[in-house]
């Protein structure tokens, strides 16, 4: 079986899944560059725990956990299957790993994980375990959290972190959506292409210290950040990764993606 990357990919707004633009386009490209997954383990922004949680639910549903954005889009369903055994097999990987895990009932799928799901596999017809990350753990966790979840990728699971490269959300309404970058959110966005490819993990992992604007553009609980540093730490140490897709919205919002092989 082929080895699968580890991808991270920023989600933008859930409007998306209906008016895909540039970032859209790319998610919907992406499927034709790796193999097809046996089953996607999607760690997005929004399903947090205090410790690692696998939903292990059979027939997901789809939350609308989100306000606004319309009727059309409330509509809208992701019917893929969980897996349930996998989860438990996960949870008992990571236990193993010596990290706290738990199978996660009666969840369903956030738009951190079908809005994109939807543009990159329409079908639906992959079975999705989503995994949280913990904002009450440090940087340093989440990259070992990754690590140990690396022998995965051999399995054919596709590691999908689904975060947001930059996020300063309060400065978001200033800017109309086709803004160009604030330098700040540009020069963050930078920082981070420069680090991921030269497969600087622990740099990266010691972002708050050592990028610019870091808590401007990561404000804690900097949970749209975390899931990067999972995919990262699910490559083999030192392995650089490479940017995928560029593209700003609203001049704070860096829709940037990495995949890492
Ligand atoms: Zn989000």
């Amino acid at each position: 079986m082929k080895q699968l990357p580890a991808v991270f990919i920023s989600h933008g707004m859930p409007s998306m899944a209906l008016a895909p633009g540039p970032t859209g386009r790319f998610l919907a490209s992406l499927p034709k560059h790796m193999a097809r997954p046996r089953a996607i383990l999607c760690i997005s922004a929004h399903l947090e725990g205090t410790r690692a949680l696998l939903t292990a639910d059979s027939q997901p549903e789809t939350l609308h956990d989100y306000g606004g954005f319309g009727t059309a889009l409330h509509a809208m369903r992701y019917p893929a299957p969980g897996h349930p055994k996998l989860a438990e097999r996960i949870v008992t990987l990571l236990r193993t790993s010596g990290i706290p895990a738990d199978p996660l009932p009666d969840r369903g799928f956030d738009h951190g994980a079908w809005v994109p799901l939807s543009l990159m596999y329409p079908e639906a017809d992959i079975p999705v375990i989503q995994l949280s990350i913990q904002t009450g753990e440090p940087p340093s966790y989440h990259v070992a959290l990754g690590r140990a979840l690396a022998p995965l990728r051999a399995e054919g699971l596709l590691i999908l972190a689904s975060g947001g490269a930059t996020h300063d959300l309060s400065a978001m309404p200033d800017h109309p959506r086709t803004a160009p970058p604030e330098p700040y959110a540009e020069a963050f966005d930078d920082w981070l292409e420069n680090v991921i490819t030269a497969g600087d993990v622990d740099i990266l992992q010691h972002y708050r210290q050592s990028a610019p604007h870091a808590e401007r553009n990561h404000p804690y609980p900097h949970e749209h950040f975390l899931p990067l540093l999972i995919a990262a730490g699910a490559a083999a140490p030192s392995t650089a990764g490479r940017r995928l897709h560029r593209h700003f919205e609203y001049g704070v919002l860096s829709l940037a993606a990495y995949r890492w092989d």
